[in-house]
């Protein structure tokens, strides 16, 4: 018998094996692991097919070492997803469908739990048949019967249990081993679901739950609603309805790390198990966690981007929140987007999901426009809660103390002392971005990248953020030997030094990636917020990510400007979402708040609308510039991205690779090819980089050619030379 497989390799292709039929208990199916010769090694791959034929002779194909798994690691439609996925990404199917899998499934370890085989004192057991000298089998069957529900053997060890005496118990027979497998339902029946009672709806929360409600099957919202206006309560009381049904929820966060609160509230709420799939978790944890989502018995899953192929057993709905993030696009290797993936996940389980932000991305709101999604509004804010106030400041002609005005200064002071707490924003870490010499103007760059060194003070050293290349401060410019070299430009580090030396009485706590690498240290600043005494938050967009700060009135932008003249397309969207999500944190409780941006452009026609305003008109301007210019998400873009270590290599394998498949395939109507150019920045970790895009109006067209494009890629020799990927509806160009 001939088994088709897919193995995790670079290659687009799937491999024919040989079954030797007499070693078959069962038929193998499809989605059951096996153990293959490759090379000169052995690896693990899925069954996707068993042909009658294969394009070699039977005596050439290699026979299948092992089968894993009786039945199927991955369910139908999950299989198919990812098989999918491959596609439209236009990834090897292989290492696709590898990375659905846990860790320990891809290396091969059962699909089992770790605790599986439990021990208990049998029915009849009686110390009293243990002699009263045998102190350590006495102390383990004791241990035992403090379990008669069962218990691990890591657990008795845990209590000091001798476990190698399990077995002299066992043979006196009073002992014995059982395997547990948990429940394959979450426990709690409809009436015990919920731990606290659910909020009374708003009227706008009670339109959106309506309509969820109504919703049969498979249905996408966009649930758009300003920070603070109730969107955390649809999703739970969304969910309530699910687990009544005896049906899971899988919810997608951007990080769960950051925001642990949201795990509590949904913890708080349900009497259900709540699993966090997050990068914590050890192999051995995230495979449990899998397994209870495939057998049923979690009730919620919440997890980041890859949580979005978690196998359920009874899927009821899937979540979505902060939408927009661009956390949910894998940036290497199999470049998905867990959001898009979960629509299409939605769709083929035939169950609702609801998308939701207080910033939609522009593809979302255009899907909303078109009619695939639906849209649900809540325009104000929950409770007592009011929106914060904005207020652009203008500080052309304003002399700055480490990014810092006189009257911003003089804001704080007068909420600092009506006893609340203040958070500035800055989004650039280090103590300065880069270090200049006073005489001759040179910048230390990174010798690796077209990129500044950024000026850290502790410890002190040059760090490169793009390629994390770290060297000691220089003592003398390299141009002109100068000794004077100073720092330009404000990040995190140097504006707490100035914010200290301001309000020498109040707590400056800074949050950033550097402040924040020793484990707990953002849940100890975290805490001493919430304890609520006056301090000063200052940090970059960690601050931003779904927190509450339910005392924090001022939240100030120190440069509301960085984002406005970007390069990308995008700049203007992800600098509009960065500002509402930050402004996001302020009087989100009884206190009214205020937001502060410090802009040289004042007048600038984004920020206008954005103060003046709300995120959906902001976006209907920004639409109309997109349809204008037709770019995304009224096109549809790919990317072929490439790197050498030469200069001008990756260029020239683009050109020569676009030329070649048009050669050989007919541009469709409708396809556009632009460039090959050098990317933005053009050299980074000393490799350098170019890019050719391809846009279309048309999906179907698009990928026609992009399939023909990575036939000839794999094909070209100077592929070699060249590191090349391909990245479908890219978010950064
Ligand atoms: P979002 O997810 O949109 O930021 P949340 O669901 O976190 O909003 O709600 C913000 C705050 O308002 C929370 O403290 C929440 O408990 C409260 N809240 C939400 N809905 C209601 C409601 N219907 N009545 C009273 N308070 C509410
Ligand atoms: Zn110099
Ligand atoms: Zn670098």
């Amino acid at each position: 018998m001939i088994l088709r497989i897919a193995l995790p390799t670079p290659l687009h292709r799937l491999f024919d094996y040989h079954l030797p039929l007499s070693s078959l208990k069962t038929p193998p199916k499809r989605g059951c692991r096996v153990r293959v010769p490759f090379g000169s090694r052995e690896m693990i791959g899925l069954i996707v097919d068993t042909p009658e034929q294969s394009d070699l002779p039977l005596a050439k194909l290699k026979p299948v070492h092992e089968i894993l798994d009786d039945e199927p690691v991955l369910d139908p439609n999950l299989f198919e997803l990812g098989l999918w996925a491959a596609r439209y990404y236009q990834h090897p199917v292989g290492d696709a469908l590898a990375q659905l899998l846990p860790v320990l499934l891809r290396q091969g370890r059962p699909a089992a739990f770790a605790h599986a085989t439990l021990w208990r004192a049998t029915a009849d057991a009686n110390p009293d048949r243990l002699s009263s000298s045998a102190h350590r089998q006495r102390e383990l069957l004791q241990i035992l019967l403090d379990h008669p529900k069962g218990i691990s053997p890591d657990a008795i060890r845990a209590e000091g249990g001798h476990t190698p005496l399990l077995k002299t118990l066992t043979e006196k027979g009073l002992a014995e081993s059982f395997e547990h497998l948990p429940d394959g339902r979450h426990a709690a029946s409809r009436d015990q679901i919920l731990r606290e009672p659910p909020l009374t709806l708003h009227d706008e929360q009670a339109g959106a739950m309506q309509r969820i409600r109504a919703s049969d099957g498979f249905k996408a919202f966009l649930l758009y609603g300003v920070t603070g206006s109730g969107k955390t309560e649809i999703y739970l009381q969304a969910i309530e309805r699910t687990l009544s049904e005896g049906r899971q929820a899988l919810v997608l966060v951007p990080e769960i790390g950051l925001t642990p609160q949201t795990l509590t509230r949904f913890r708080n709420r349900f009497n259900v198990p709540v699993h966090a799939l997050h990068s914590n978790l050890s192999d051995r944890e995230r495979l449990d966690t899998w397994l209870h989502a495939r057998n049923g018995s979690a009730g919620i899953v919440i997890g980041t981007r890859s949580a979005i192929f978690t196998p359920l057993r009874n899927p009821g709905l899937i979540i979505v929140d902060e939408e927009h993030d661009s956390s949910f696009k894998q940036q290497d290797g199999f470049r998905y987007h867990a959001r898009d993936l979960a629509v299409v996940r939605a769709s083929r389980e035939g169950i609702p999901i609801i998308l939701g932000s207080a910033t939609p991305a522009l593809e979302s709101l255009q899907n909303a426009r078109a009619g695939r999604y639906e849209q649900l509004n809540l325009h104000r804010r929950a409770g007592n809660a009011t929106a914060p106030r904005f207020e652009l400041l203008d500080i052309r002609q304003q002399p700055l103390d480490a990014g810092l005005s006189d009257e911003l200064i003089r804001r704080m002071h007068q909420h600092l002392a009506a006893g609340t707490q203040v958070m500035l924003f800055l989004n650039r870490r280090g103590f300065s971005p880069s270090l200049i010499c006073n005489q001759c103007a040179t910048i230390v760059d990174c010798t690796r990248c077209d990129a500044h060194m950024t000026l850290h003070r502790n410890p002190p050293h040059l760090h490169c953020h793009h390629c994390d290349r770290q060297t000691p401060i220089p003592r003398a410019c390299t141009q002109c030997g100068s000794h004077e070299l100073r720092p330009l430009g404000i990040g995190t580090e140097r504006a707490e030094d100035a914010l200290k030396h301001h309000f020498p009485d109040t707590p400056v706590l800074r949050v950033d990636r550097d402040s924040t690498t020793r484990k707990a240290s953002l849940e100890k600043i975290m805490a001493q917020v919430h304890r609520g005494d006056p301090c000063i938050l200052i940090g970059t967009q960690m601050l931003a990510k779904g927190h509450h700060f339910p005392l924090v009135t001022l939240v100030a932008i120190l440069d509301a400007d960085a984002g406005l003249f970007s390069a990308d397309f995008r700049g203007m969207e992800r600098t509009a979402q960065l500002i509402l999500q930050v402004a996001g944190r302020a009087g989100r409780a009884n206190h009214p708040g205020e937001v502060i941006l410090q802009t040289l452009h004042a007048e600038h026609p984004m920020l206008q609308t954005l103060i003046g305003s709300d995120y959906l008109h902001f976006a209907r301007q920004e639409m109309q510039l997109r349809e204008a210019a037709e770019l995304p998400p009224f096109t549809h873009h790919a990317l072929v991205r490439g790197e050498a270590t030469r200069q001008g290599w990756a260029e020239q394998f683009l050109r020569e690779l676009s030329e070649q498949t048009r050669l050989n395939t007919e541009l469709p109507t409708g396809v556009q090819i632009i460039g090959p150019f050098p990317s933005p920045m053009e050299k980074r970790g000393g490799l350098f980089r170019a890019q050719l895009l391809i846009s279309s109006h048309n999906r179907s067209a698009l990928h026609t050619w992009l399939n023909a494009l990575v036939h000839e890629a794999q094909n070209n020799p100077q592929g070699r030379r060249v590191r090349w990927v391909l990245d479908v509806d890219p978010i950064d160009n």
